[in-house]
């Protein structure tokens, strides 16, 4: 009892730090899970992060794994997904700042002239010039009614992009661009948009010359991984360590998730992986007895300077 309750005061006021989580620098004209921070943005995040202490994940698995010291105002900065802004806008912006950034990549977009699933169908669904107000689905046994208004026949354009999302997160990714593909000739929207693409193998490779940047796995296919077999995870995160270990001729210690999604499976599958850290997209502070394979790190927005730093403040003060 007394064991527990002197836990809990320990734990209260354990120092407490935070993995930030970025993916595009960018000012897309829809973002409807708010992925991107534009430029002007980022660069006053960064202003606002120089007084904080900004560490590598090298140093944070110190932490983690072999217990070192965590200084107060701990913050570790990452970027999911590989897009070719992280190389154009971000890249310069942490240099000038000096602050240290890992990017985790999914090897199957590397150097692809496509957009990923979850923009393609932000443009399909939210960027087309005219929807048609039916779209079948399967062999004629579904039919869903689109329309502007909401009124419980039709689905209004970002209910069906979040029903789309829905289906293709289930699919196995083989399926992907067919269905897209179908979808594009739907809509009549097949103009992919370059500001969408992921950075081609020479931009990964001249990020991680930087002693700044880190660069770490993200599965190939990006899939949420509980919703596949042990096989399929193993092969997918697995295969993207490997790509990348290939690639960079370093080895791959850190992965995140895709889309936060992990189980058991994917749990058992870490320890003979060579990954020393995973990430989640919990959001919640980290402590030194943060579990190495499920470290939480906080979305960030779109946000100006001063939200930023109020939404950092209040995370991280123990
Ligand atoms: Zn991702």
């Amino acid at each position: 009892m007394l064991g527990s309750l002197l836990y809990r005061v320990k734990n209260k006021f354990a120092r407490r730090g935070v993995v930030l989580m970025y993916h595009r620098i960018a000012k897309p004209l829809s973002d409807p899970w708010d992925l991107a921070v534009n430029p002007k943005h980022f660069e006053e995040h960064l202003k606002v992060l120089k007084a904080y202490n900004v560490i590598s994940v090298d140093e944070l698995a110190d932490i983690l794994t072999r217990k070192s010291k965590m200084p107060a105002k701990t913050v570790a900065v990452t970027f999911d997904d590989g897009y070719h802004d992280n190389y154009l806008a971000a890249k310069s912006l942490l240099e000038k700042y000096d602050i240290p950034a890992s990017f985790f990549i999914p090897t199957d977009a590397i150097g692809k002239q496509t957009e990923f699933w979850w923009d393609a169908l932000e443009r399909i669904c939210l960027q087309s010039p005219h929807l048609p107000d039916k779209l079948i689905l399967g062999q004629q046994d579904e039919i869903w009614n689109i329309g502007k208004a909401d009124n419980g026949n039709t689905l209004n354009p970002l209910d069906l992009y979040l029903k789309l999302c829905d289906m293709v997160r289930k699919m196995p990714s083989t399926q992907h661009q067919a269905f897209i593909e179908s979808l594009e000739v739907w809509a009549n929207n097949a103009n992919k948009r370059p500001e969408y693409f992921t950075m081609d193998q020479k931009e990964l490779l001249d990020l991680q010359s930087s002693p700044l940047f880190t660069i770490g796995a993200h599965t190939m296919t990006h899939p949420y991984l509980p919703y596949f077999s042990y096989e399929y995870q193993k092969n997918e995160i697995q295969g993207g360590i490997n790509f990348l270990k290939e690639l960079t001729g370093n080895s791959i210690n850190y992965l995140a998730y895709p889309h936060g999604g992990h189980n058991q499976d994917t749990l058992a599958i870490l320890p003979d992986s060579g990954i020393e850290l995973a990430f989640t997209t919990h959001a919640q502070h980290f402590t030194t007895d943060t579990n190495k394979y499920a470290i939480p790190r906080f979305q960030i927005k779109n946000w100006d300077a001063a939200t930023f730093a109020f939404h950092l403040n209040n995370w991280i003060k123990s």
